[in-house]
Parts: C-alpha cells; sequence; structure tokens
C-alpha cells in the first residue's frame, strides 16, 4: 500500500495498489493527439485512442486520477447523471437507446479491460440497490418497466420489506436492484487504465499543467510550465477542474462539490444491526447519499452537494447523515477521514461529448454518474477521432448548454438549493403518509 504525495488523504490514496508516480513533461514534444485532463475521461479517449493504434500523450495537473475519478463512491453502471426517464424526453426512445447502449457496452469493456490487464481494482463487489427515500414505488415500477422495455435492461423492484431486512432502517420504502452494477476501488481502476495506456504506447505526463493554448492553427499548440505541446488534435477532458483553460468548455461547465466520509471499522455484529448486503446504495433523493460496506466493516459513505469544498465539521455532519439512516449506529460508528470531490456537471445533466471542428475535441460533464458514462465518452471521442464512427454525435442534442460564465458558483449553489429543497419536500411527502 502506498500514499503518493498529490493525492487528498481517503480511502483510495490510502490503498493504492501500486506507486507509480509519472514525470513532469520537462521540454517540447510533438504528439498526434494530446488529451488534457487525467481522470477516467482523459484516459478512457487515450487508451481507445492507443488501441486503435493512434499516438497519444496525456498531460494531467496533479496526478492521474486526482480529480473525481479518484475520490468518488466507486460505483459502475450504465447510464448518465441525467438518468433514463429525463434522456427519453429529451431525444425519444430510439436515440435514447444508442446512447444508453454505448454504456451497457462500456460496463462489458470495463469488466474486459480489468482482465486484459490484470487491473488491481478489486473487490468487485455486484449489485446496486436505488432506495426509495420517498413513497415513489408507483414511479420506480414505472421506470424498472420503461428500462426494459426501451432499453432490455433488467432491474428488479424490491418490497420495502425486502429492503428493510437488508437495511435495517425506516427511511427506506423499498428498491431497484440493478443486478449488473458493481462496486470497486476507483483510484486503482484509473490508475490501471493509465498503466494500459503506456502499455499500448501512450505517453502521460503528470504534475503538467496546460495554461495556454493556440488551437486555431495547425499543428496546436498547448502551453505547460515544463515545455509545449505541439499536437494535429487536442481532446479537453478536465470536467469540473476546467479553470479558466476554454472559455467555451469553461462557461458549459457547474462544478459541483459532493463529499465522502470512510468510517472507522465496524465489528460484524455492529454493522449487522443496520447494513446486512455487500450492495452499492444510493437513495432516491437529488442530493442523496451514496455508500457501500467495505470488506473490513467500514462503511464509505458519500452524500451533499455544496459549492464550500471545504466545509467545517464535514465529517462530523457526514457521520450525522449516516446516523439520520441509522440511528441504532449512534456511539458505535466513528469517522476516519472525510474528503471532497469536484463533479463537473452541465445544466441539462448529460455528458458534453463533441468536437469544435479542426481537430479540437471535448469529454467533459459526467456529473455524478460517470465511472462507467467516462468510457462510453473515450470510446466515442477515440472512433471519432480514428475515422471509425461518428457515434459522439448522438450527443449533439445537449451540447455546450451556457451554465452561467463566471457567475457559475452562484448558479451551482442555487442549484444545490433547488435540489436540497426538493429533497427536503419529498421527506415532509414522505412522512405524512
Ligand atoms: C465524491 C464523488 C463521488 C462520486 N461517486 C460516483 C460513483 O460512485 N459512481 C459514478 O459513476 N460516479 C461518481 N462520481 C462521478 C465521477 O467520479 C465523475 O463523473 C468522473 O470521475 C469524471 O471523470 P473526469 O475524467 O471527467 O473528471 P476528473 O476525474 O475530475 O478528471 C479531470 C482531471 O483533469 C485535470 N485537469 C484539469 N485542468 C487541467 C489542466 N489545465 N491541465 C492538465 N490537467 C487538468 C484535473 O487535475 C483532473 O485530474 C462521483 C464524484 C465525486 C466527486
Amino acid at each position: 500500500m502506498h500514499s503518493p504525495s498529490a493525492y487528498p488523504d481517503s480511502f483510495y490514496s490510502r490503498t493504492l495498489s501500486d506507486a507509480v508516480e509519472r514525470p513532469a513533461l520537462d521540454g517540447d514534444i510533438d504528439t498526434d493527439i494530446l488529451v488534457i485532463g487525467g481522470g477516467m475521461a482523459g484516459l478512457a479517449t487515450a487508451l481507445g485512442l492507443a488501441e486503435r493504434g493512434k499516438q497519444v500523450t496525456v498531460i494531467e495537473a496533479r496526478q492521474v486520477g486526482w480529480g473525481a475519478s479518484g475520490r468518488n463512491g466507486g460505483f459502475v453502471s450504465s447510464g448518465y447523471a441525467a438518468g433514463a426517464g429525463r434522456m427519453v424526453e429529451a431525444v425519444g426512445e430510439t436515440q435514447a437507446r444508442a446512447l444508453n447502449d454505448l454504456t451497457v457496452n462500456a460496463l462489458t469493456l470495463i469488466r474486459r479491460r480489468i482482465e486484459r490487464y490484470g487491473i488491481d481494482c478489486g473487490p468487485i463487489v455486484e449489485g446496486k440497490l436505488g432506495t426509495l427515500w420517498g413513497d415513489t414505488t408507483e414511479s420506480a415500477k414505472a421506470n424498472v418497466e420503461m428500462m426494459e422495455r426501451v432499453f432490455g435492461e433488467k432491474r428488479e423492484l424490491w418490497s420495502e420489506e425486502k429492503v428493510r431486512d437488508l437495511y435495517v432502517t425506516d427511511r427506506y420504502h423499498g428498491g431497484v436492484f440493478n443486478p449488473s452494477g458493481f462496486h470497486f476501488h476507483s483510484l486503482n481502476f484509473t490508475r490501471g487504465i493509465a498503466a494500459a495506456v503506456e502499455q499500448r504506447g501512450g505517453r502521460i505526463y503528470e504534475h503538467t499543467e496546460a495554461h495556454s493554448l493556440r488551437l486555431d492553427k495547425s499543428p496546436k499548440h498547448v502551453v505547460t510550465h515544463g515545455g509545449t505541446i505541439t499536437a494535429n488534435q487536442v481532446v479537453f477532458c478536465c470536467s469540473g477542474y476546467i479553470g479558466h483553460l476554454e472559455d467555451r468548455l469553461r462557461a458549459a461547465t457547474l462544478p459541483v462539490g459532493t463529499f465522502v466520509l470512510l468510517t472507522q471499522p465496524l465489528e460484524p455484529d455492529i454493522l449487522e444491526t443496520a447494513i446486512r448486503a455487500p450492495y452499492a446504495i444510493a437513495d432516491d433523493r437529488a442530493a442523496g447519499d451514496y455508500y457501500r460496506p467495505l470488506p473490513d466493516g467500514r462503511i464509505l459513505w458519500g452524500g451533499r452537494v455544496s459549492s464550500n469544498l471545504d466545509p467545517r465539521n464535514l465529517a462530523q455532519d457526514m457521520l450525522g447523515d449516516i446516523l439520520t439512516v441509522y440511528p441504532q449506529l449512534a456511539g458505535k460508528v466513528a469517522a476516519d477521514v472525510a474528503w471532497p470531490g469536484t463533479m463537473g456537471y452541465a445544466t441539462h445533466r448529460m455528458p458534453q461529448i463533441g468536437t469544435f471542428g479542426d481537430g479540437v475535441w471535448y469529454c467533459q460533464g459526467f456529473g455524478g454518474h460517470g465511472m462507467c458514462a467516462t468510457t462510453a465518452g473515450g470510446e466515442a471521442i477515440a472512433a471519432g477521432i480514428a475515422g471509425e464512427d461518428e457515434r459522439y454525435t448522438l450527443f449533439e442534442p445537449f451540447g455546450l448548454t451556457y451554465a452561467g460564465g463566471i457567475l457559475g458558483p452562484y448558479v451551482a449553489q442555487a442549484v444545490y438549493w433547488w435540489w436540497q429543497l426538493g429533497d427536503w419536500w419529498g421527506s415532509r411527502k414522505a412522512r405524512r403518509l
């Protein structure tokens, strides 16, 4: 177990399966394709390109997986942050199916890559349960039917009784089980994909931040502190960490903060008073809890949204969230470490995947549902650049919608309040039933 310095202190950085640190760029280089951003979107794009025989270089401002990709809940499942219903509403059933299929294929590809490249990101625990916080059984039933009819995906509607047998809380009113979802060590997976890029001949520079660009002519120039990169094509994969690098992408990005707590290990008989199954859990509020038990009896508990990434008393507040669901753990569960992460959202909550033309591409905006969808996005961009197909155009109806520009953080804060208000209202209704 190793802990290179750039990562925040977290469950993931404390349990790395390798200690590889990559060099910073030192001097000018040429490459065919440059990917900016070494999260899962950038690395999946790079691996897709390298597997297609392309010459690719990735630059990452910190270390691969330093952003959301190495700090998250570790849940992997098909679909996008927008959710299936919203997607059907926006583009109709046929295109929604085509978009969803990209992520179903990505799920298979992720499993295949873990095997092919020997990525040590386990244990892989099968099954994801979406719990119903309010009495939303009817809409959950309709959703299960739609998943099967429109998308050909199996989901199981679980009764309140069945859910409460496994999760001892009166907060849940049933659940929707997704047997094809799983959870794993997301940072080790991301680092494993980085190693695979290198195995396939790609180059990765860490501690190498792009700070200025010249994209209007070919070849393009991307300037970092260590040197200038000359490239025929450039792909932006900077998500919520894009800062001021590219105006159009920044203006289209809502950076949304969310948090994770790792508890101290609980004795099996104590954990069993609350959680009796190994699945990944996410409740159905807009800003709900997502969590999973770890093999050593700890709980990895995520939730909350805020524009303040350094809230006071984060660990204690998140312990409070656990006790809201499982009050029987009061005095028995203790915090170990808590950390923040930034998600990049578009206003429509679908990823932004496409091209400005003339060799400039982007793959971002995966929001809180990116561990599978980034592989779908990476494949779409790689296939586009390789001239294999134009599946990336499926995302065109969503596009780079304006997310507030310099007012972005205020817009984001308003969105959080809106979500929280909706959740509060849903809870009130559920309590009245
Ligand atoms: C706390 C948390 C929990 C989550 N839980 C889940 C979950 O359980 N399941 C799920 O599917 N999704 C989850 N998500 C969402 C998921 O993690 C993201 O959708 C996904 O990781 C996005 O990947 P990305 O590569 O687009 O962004 P990131 O992983 O954030 O990567 C962007 C990278 O770009 C780099 N960068 C930015 N600017 C520059 C520059 N100028 N030069 C060089 N590099 C640059 C950054 O350093 C960063 O490493 C969660 C997110 C968070 C924050």
